[in-house]
């Protein structure tokens, strides 16, 4: 058996998400080597190379998939992956575009988001925002799977000696261009690779009141994370949602502030290890999953937490 992982990078270096997607490889039991399709990604393809228990890396560098354009990787992967039993990738933004791409071009299933591997054709994957976990058995010849992230430790990054290959094949649909990117800068952690995240709700009131989480962010080293609801309410930007439809977190220490913990927010962090609540109302289901409960005013608690840690 073999199996191809798809790698997330930024062309200069690999992300933490394909060290989870190797993980869920390895427990598969097959070969593995990692795709990576970029421009100028040499210094990521070196990464790869380096990551424990991979066979082979094949580097796809061209213009073309420089922004890993959905339309054009998908076509690459497609191609490349046709000689593997199976096709792995992350479940990021990117991989949830080009995968079911591939799974179409190669006329397969795609089976999305497996928090476990059972055997070589069985996985456990989530349903229903997370409210029941189904076993799925794949009588597809060739498998394309994403993978939780959350649910894989990383793969050791170093002690690998991979071999390197270029790929030749060059695939421009020729139907999408990229324009251009907005990126917010900052200086804390990625909210899905932080250890801490610390997320504010409606509770917070306005974005304004969320400086009372930075000064403990910044103390944690933390992420700050939203609920939806302080989204919707214009608080902060959507990148910050933690939720069902919005990131999928499992830090070491989450902290949700002025959260009531809706179903939908819980799936996104309720793997977290340990779970720590504020929040005034004593009936919150919040309360249901944390660790540690605080029924308390934010506008109280927040201060004295900061002054304390
Ligand atoms: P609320 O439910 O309004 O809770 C606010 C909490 O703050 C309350 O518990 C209150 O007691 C507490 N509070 C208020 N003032 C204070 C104070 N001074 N001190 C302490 N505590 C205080 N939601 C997500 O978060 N992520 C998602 O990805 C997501 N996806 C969704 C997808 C779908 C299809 C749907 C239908 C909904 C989704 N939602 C999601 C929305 C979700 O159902 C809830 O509406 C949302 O999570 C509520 O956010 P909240 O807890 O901040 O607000």
């Amino acid at each position: 058996m073999s199996t191809l992982v798809i790698a997330e990078h930024d062309n200069g270096s690999l992300k933490g998400a394909t060290l989870n997607a190797v993980t869920a490889a390895q427990a598969m039991g097959a070969d593995i080597d990692i795709l990576v399709a970029g421009a100028g990604c040499d210094g990521a393809a070196q990464a790869a190379a380096a990551v424990a228990g991979v066979s082979k890396v094949l580097v796809a560098d061209n213009a073309a998939y420089e922004h890993q354009l959905a339309e054009n990787v998908s076509l690459l992967v497609a191609e490349v992956g046709a000689g593997y039993d199976n096709i792995i990738a992350p479940a990021t933004a990117n991989a949830k575009n080009t995968m079911p791409r591939v799974a179409a071009l190669l006329d397969v299933a795609q089976i999305s988001e497996i928090t476990s591997v059972e055997s070589a054709d069985t996985f456990k994957r989530p349903i229903y925002a997370g409210n029941v976990i189904a076993t799925v058995k794949s009588a597809d010849a060739k498998k394309v799977i994403t993978v939780r992230t959350t649910a894989f430790d990383a793969a050791a990054a170093e002690g690998g000696s991979a071999t390197v290959e270029a790929v030749d094949a060059v695939h421009d649909a020729g139907i999408s261009s990229f324009v251009g990117e907005e990126v917010a800068e900052s200086d804390r952690p990625e909210l899905t690779a932080a250890p801490v995240v610390i997320s504010g709700g409606r509770g917070m009131q306005n974005g304004e009141n969320f400086k009372l989480l930075e000064g403990i962010a910044d103390k944690l080293g933390a992420a700050i994370g939203a609920s939806r609801a302080a989204v919707d309410a214009g608080f902060v930007p959507n990148d910050m949602q933690v939720g069902q439809t919005g990131k999928i977190v499992a830090p070491d220490l989450y902290i949700a502030v002025g959260i009531s913990g809706a179903i939908q927010h819980l799936a996104g962090m309720k793997d977290s290890k340990v779970i720590v609540a504020i929040n005034k109302d004593e009936d919150a289901p919040i309360f249901q999953v944390a660790d540690y409960g605080l029924v308390a005013d934010l506008f109280d608690a927040l201060p004295e937490l900061e002054s304390k840690i």
